[in-house]
């Protein structure tokens, strides 16, 4: 999917995001490489730790603080890499099941060793402004960010928070709490905080009940991260701690049961679209490992479709949760879905092809700055290509809807954009259709969007009885999903 790619450059901390429904345990969105095992972490600093090295650590001067507190500050990163071993220790030996943990217990126990210099091969921490700091995180309401886009890990993070930004955070943030949750990003850990849990945690290894950790918007480190370290360490290593039966949480008052580091409470599919979006992915795991893999290319038909979703007319298979896993339609088709967090993914199969695939997402990290806060896109055959749908709810009322049609050619080839105001006026109608013969030879989206030709706004439109039966389509399509995103 494209967004998570683009929004997961860097792993932010907000300020001032709710946490109620903080969740203890994801692994990073890449950090799983399914086909590569070998792989799995390559990128993250726990595979160093684990291998037995010591990590490089890399603590910049910067004029935000007195050059006395340099010191104190290499204590506190040191201090806190060897916090999130020592917290998963403590846990174990509270639940009294040292036995059951006891490969891993002596690693613990051990804490992580880091060196620090001024200038480190594995991360860098800047100790800033929160003015430099938000700069860099390019957004003026995050308290902290690490770039994982530069060869070596960089985190910036305040050295002093304002009095207003510890009211709009509740009091929680501080450089110490945001020190701990970006250093778990280094590790290997996602947020777990609404607006951004469905974006960069990875679709398979992740936990299902809603509690509070550190990698959501907890102060502290709580049972919950322990159970994140104890479960990247043996995704890390490949290794199903329990074996097929997998082990109970060690945390009180949880009902948490995990499989080879996968929460059992995950329903058995992933659904994924082909990188040239020309087919399905159906991923299927049992006991927390895939068993099979299958790929469904798309049902092209020559005409026009109703864009409407497959119904289901039978539940096939539940999860613990008594959501839909398996379905059945009308005509035998079969209906999977795949959950993350506040992600519903849907795809239907008939004939061994992919009939519409639906992705659905409630938060997504925009929502501080009022932009995008539901989401919905459908991929469908129609007209003997692949169409893709989407749908945008602004947090601030109003909304957007796109049309794509030949998402699965090198040049899509009819493009519509419609947007709208919270009390429903059209804003923006945007109709592109490229393969009009001009000058006597084809033009691409981009010759007709650089003379100005038929991408036109309201008011100067072409009329077209293709554009227009088309844009109304797309407006119904547009008053449904309104309508189902807001329920
Ligand atoms: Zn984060």
């Amino acid at each position: 999917m494209k967004i998570r790619g683009i929004l997961l450059l860097i792993g932010c901390v907000f300020l001032g995001v709710v946490g109620a429904n903080a969740t203890q345990w994801g692994a990073l969105h890449d950090y799983v490489d399914e086909s590569t095992p070998a792989n799995t972490g390559k990128k993250y600093l726990l595979r160093k730790v684990l291998n037995g090295e010591s990590l490089s650590v890399g603590l910049l001067r910067d004029s935000a603080y007195a050059e006395e507190h340099y010191d104190e500050l290499s204590r506190m990163i040191a201090k806190f890499y060897d916090d999130w071993f020592f917290n998963a220790a403590e846990w174990i030996e509270k639940s009294g099941r040292e036995d059951e943990f006891a490969d891993i217990l002596p690693i613990l126990r051990e804490g992580i060793r880091v060196r620090i210099s001024e200038e480190g091969n594995d991360v860098n921490f800047t100790f800033t402004t929160l003015k430099d700091v938000q700069w860099k995180c390019g957004s003026s309401y995050s308290g902290g960010c690490l770039d994982l886009k530069s060869p070596i890990f960089h985190i910036y993070l305040p050295y002093n928070i304002s009095f207003l930004q510890k009211i709009i955070s509740l009091g929680r943030d501080n450089k110490q709490r945001l020190s701990r949750h970006e250093i778990g990003h280094t590790l290997g850990l996602s947020d777990q905080y609404v607006t951004a849990r469905s974006i960069n945690s990875d679709p398979v290894y992740g936990s299902t009940e809603k509690r509070k950790a550190v990698m959501g918007s907890a102060k502290n480190l709580t049972c919950d991260d322990a159970e994140g370290i104890i479960n990247l360490i043996d995704i890390t290593r490949n290794k199903c701690r329990g074996g097929d039966r997998g082990w109970k949480t060690i945390c009180p008052k949880s009902k948490e049961y995990y499989i080879c580091g996968m929460s059992a409470g995950k329903g058995p599919y992933r659904i994924k679209i082909s990188e040239d979006n020309g087919a399905v992915i159906l991923n299927t795991y049992e006991k927390g490992k895939k068993v099979s893999s299958t790929v469904y290319p798309f049902a092209t038909p020559q005409g026009d479709v109703d864009w409407e979703e497959t119904p289901a007319v039978e539940t096939l298979k539940s999860d613990v949760f008594g959501r839909p896993v398996k379905e059945r339609g009308p005509k035998g088709e079969i209906i999977y879905y795949s959950y993350l967090w506040d992600r519903v993914e849907r795809l239907s199969v008939q004939n061994n092809h992919a009939i519409d695939y639906v992705a659905q997402l409630r938060y997504t990290s925009k929502i501080h700055t009022g932009e995008m806060e539901k989401y919905k896109e459908r991929f469908f055959g129609q007209r003997g290509v692949v169409c893709l749908l989407k749908m945008y709810v602004y947090h601030k009322g109003g909304y957007r809807g796109d049309y794509r049609e030949g998402v699965n050619k090198p040049k899509v080839l009819r493009y519509i954009k419609r947007v709208y105001n919270r009390r429903r006026q059209l804003l923006e109608d945007v109709y592109e259709e490229p393969t009009q013969q001009q000058n006597g030879r084809n033009m691409s989206t981009k010759d007709i969007i650089a003379q100005g030709g038929i991408n036109q706004r309201i008011g100067k439109q072409a009329k077209s009885a293709q554009r227009d039966r088309l844009s109304k389509k797309l407006d119904r399509w547009l008053e449904r999903t309104l309508q189902e995103l807001s329920r």
